[in-house]
């Protein structure tokens, strides 16, 4: 029995046979950097058999880690008894170690975490620096921290998505809102909001049901997201057959310009309405603002003066757009 039988050479085996057994890759070198342990895991992975790497030396046998974090940390493990984890952050495979056949033929290789440290004598060893490098295989960790990230990317693009149109909802309105009101106030810049809603939505709804109601909100909401340009503009679902554009950077003329091509683009589609009450087509209404916000604004007062716009547009026909603090744009001609 092992137990009674316990000597050193019985140590020594069972020594041997943990270290093949062990899911690990070990490493040690010597002093001068030479190999003299390599575990089996370290031949399964990197495609090495012992007898072929002992007494070689490590940067003879991986070139490409030459002075890389690895090798100083094995210079600070031998030099200074320093143990360190290797970071994974820059390379997070640095050894040429393949899960298998195949793997290897791809190149692709298994993920791994790094360790180094060294080892302290002993009476077997008492002269010698050694230190141990061990790896381990964390594809599953980063493969499963990966899945997470993209899931949680996902649900945050749900969240912040309206159900609907597909377009931002309310919600990221708000916070983008916020983060650009912030910044027009630190740049001193202007801010422009353009608020929109669908003429007569009640009595489109009522002529073709709420279905053909749920379509031609699609059909709006992508239009108006065709017009933006910069990476900054943003167009959200505010509610109902409302919509709002976000414009950091943008002046009075520019917010201007912008909601025209908005109404143009709708009104251009030429989606039939064949109610008595407007124009043929379905079409849009925007009230507009510019604000170069300081410490004294709100971003209420801005949807507000937005808002008062709108209806303002309202009152004036409809199919048209009000710049918040100004006269009415031209009302165009219908179509
Ligand atoms: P105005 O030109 O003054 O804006 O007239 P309007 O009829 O568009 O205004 P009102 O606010 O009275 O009606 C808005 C309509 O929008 C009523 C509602 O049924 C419809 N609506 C709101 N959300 C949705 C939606 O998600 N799908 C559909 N199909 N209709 C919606
Ligand atoms: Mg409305
Ligand atoms: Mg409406």
């Amino acid at each position: 029995m092992i137990v009674a039988n316990n000597t050193q050479e019985v140590q020594f085996a069972l020594l041997n046979n943990a270290l093949r057994a062990v899911r690990v890759g070990m490493i040690v070198l010597d002093a001068q950097e030479r190999i003299v342990l390599w575990n089996r895991w370290m031949e399964q992975h990197a495609f090495c058999t012992k007898q072929s790497v002992l007494g070689k030396s490590f940067v003879d046998l991986f070139p490409e880690l030459t002075n890389s974090r690895t090798h100083q940390a094995i210079k600070a493990a031998l030099q200074n008894n320093f143990a360190s984890l290797v970071s994974q952050t820059l390379n997070k495979a640095p050894f040429p170690l393949f899960a298998g056949a195949q793997e290897r033929q791809a190149g692709t290789r298994v993920q791994q975490a790094v360790q180094v440290m060294p080892i302290e004598p002993s009476p077997l060893l008492p002269l010698q620096k050694l230190c141990l490098i061990q790896i381990t295989d964390v594809s599953m960790a980063v493969a499963r921290e990966k899945q997470l990230r993209d899931l949680a990317l996902e649900l945050k693009a749900q969240v912040f998505a309206d159900g609907l149109t597909g377009i931002p909802n309310r919600r990221r309105c708000n916070e983008h809102l916020e983060e650009e009101f912030r910044r027009a106030k630190r740049t001193a810049s202007p801010l422009s909001l353009i608020m929109i809603d669908v003429d007569l939505f009640k009595d489109y709804n009522d002529n073709y049901g709420h279905q053909k109601g749920d379509e031609c909100l699609i059909l709006v909401a992508a239009a108006l997201t065709r017009i933006l340009r910069r990476p900054g503009d943003l167009v959200a679902r505010y509610g109902g057959e409302e919509f709002i554009a976000i414009l950091p950077n943008t002046d009075r003329e520019g917010a201007l310009a912008l909601a025209e091509r908005m109404r143009s683009e709708v009104e251009s589609m030429a989606i039939e309405r064949a109610d008595s009450n407007g124009s043929r087509y379905v079409t849009i209404s925007l009230g507009v603002i510019t604000e170069i916000p300081t410490h004294n604004s709100a971003i209420s007062h801005m949807i507000g003066g937005a808002d008062h716009a709108l209806y303002q547009a309202k009152h004036q026909g409809r199919n048209c757009i009000v710049v918040h603090g100004s006269k009415s744009a031209p009302v165009p001609t219908a179509a």
